[in-house]
């Protein structure tokens, strides 16, 4: 839902097929008031609060991930029955573009304790999920996430005699932006190898993907007005473009320019002018600069024209 929660996108997804996973009581009304069955939908956000679990509940999800013990307690008491997954910290923020390993996820240990816990408290030990960082470069991150979980599928079966049943690979697959990724085709015949090699035809684990960018990234334009251009000094080089739209307006992600997202204008086809170009936001906030080293060719750009992105 994060990657693009648009009315049109969902339907479409729905119609092909297609599961979604909420991190929020907002997103899960919209998926909802889609005429999505709440049997389609997970609560992935291991950050939940308790009403809004209940919530959740009483509209008939009954699977959610946690990562603590906090949460996990949370929804044995307002998710009483439901089927869980683990969430656990994997590496891959170095060949990740957009990382989302640290704030989320436990220790394959604590993850461990969480799934007895769970059963203890009458919830069903499900699954393991993992997200190995967005924009994922490195498709052999998949294959040391899929050896933790292998451990730990192995670990609760034979200590626990608990039969974990789902494996969720997350997201990380990439868009095509500006860098060169390889295409979705080779992750998919990778990671069924990491699979394959892992588990037998009658042992393999449901299998959940939760590809954001990969899907959506390419369904929508952003359009921008060039506010104000401006230099800091009559000699100085470094152009200023400042646009209607910036960190704070959904592009947070170019924040250290993790991110590069294609930047367009008809003009840039005619400009041959040298220099830097920062491309910078409207807010009042000093971190709000989208692009200073990705040499942006916005040399030609007037106050007014549009940038597409
Ligand atoms: C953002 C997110 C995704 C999608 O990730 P992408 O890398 O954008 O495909 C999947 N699962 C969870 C839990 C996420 O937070």
């Amino acid at each position: 839902m994060k990657a693009s929660p648009a009315v049109e996108v969902i339907n479409l997804l729905a119609d092909l097929g297609s599961n979604f996973d909420c991190a929020s009581i907002y997103e899960l009304d919209r998926v909802l008031d889609c005429g999505v069955e709440p049997s389609r939908i997970s609560y992935g956000n291991t950050i939940k609060k308790a009403e809004h679990v209940k919530y959740a509940f009483e509209k008939g999800i009954d699977l959610y991930a946690t990562d603590s013990e906090a949460d996990l307690k949370n929804i044995a008491k307002h998710a009483p029955g439901s089927k869980i997954f683990v969430r656990i910290l994997v590496q891959g923020s170095e060949t990740a573009e957009w990382p989302l390993s640290r704030k989320f996820g436990c220790h394959p240990n604590m993850a461990i304790e969480l799934l007895i816990q769970a059963r203890d408290l009458g919830l069903v030990p499900y699954g393991i999920s993992f997200h190995v960082g967005s924009q994922q470069k490195d498709v052999a991150a998949w294959d040391d996430a899929l050896a933790k979980v292998k451990y730990m599928f192995d670990w609760m079966k034979n200590e626990e005699d608990i039969k974990l049943q789902m494996i969720n690979l997350g997201g990380g697959f990439p868009a095509n932006y500006i860098s060169e990724v390889n295409p979705i085709k080779v992750y998919a015949e990778e990671i069924t190898r990491y699979l394959t090699d892992d588990y037998s035809e009658e042992d393999m684990p449901e299998i959940i993907l939760e590809p954001g960018r990969s899907l959506v990234g390419g369904s929508g334009v952003l359009v921008s007005d060039v506010v104000l251009i401006s230099r800091k000094s009559h000699t100085d080089l470094t152009r200023w473009v400042y646009t209607d739209v910036g960190l704070f307006q959904g592009l947070i992600e170019t924040l250290g320019e993790a991110i590069k997202y294609p930047v367009y204008t008809p003009k840039m086809e005619t400009s041959t002018s040298k220099g830097t170009v920062v491309l910078a936001g409207p807010t009042c906030d000093s971190t709000d600069i989208m692009y200073e080293e990705a040499g942006i060719n916005c040399h030609k750009l007037e106050i007014g024209d549009k940038i597409f992105g």
